[in-house]
């Protein structure tokens, strides 16, 4: 059993992205959409869902935060690394 916690995800602008359940150690690299509790944002959960690559943007000062892909065969949002912050 994997442990998991409640994380939230900002966007260097400051505003909340979304809140999510991560697991493991280390800091956070991507999120599987299907783990994304709240989408604060409005970006991840959407309908309809994001494309494979796909640029998702911070609706508030438009930088982009993360781009959609398969990781372990889910929908993941890989993450600009340098367009987040996590706490
Ligand atoms: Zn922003």
């Amino acid at each position: 059993m994997v442990k998991r916690r409640s994380i939230e995800v900002y966007c260097q602008c400051g505003l909340l992205l979304a809140r999510y359940s991560k697991g493991g150690k280390g800091r956070l690299v991507k999120m599987f959409f299907e783990r994304i509790l709240v989408d604060e944002s409005g970006v991840f959960l959407v309908q309809p869902p994001p494309a494979l690559h796909d640029e998702l943007c911070c609706p508030s000062c438009l930088k982009r935060i993360a781009t959609v892909q398969v990781i372990r065969g889910k929908f993941a949002a890989k993450l600009n690394q340098g367009a987040i912050v996590q706490p």
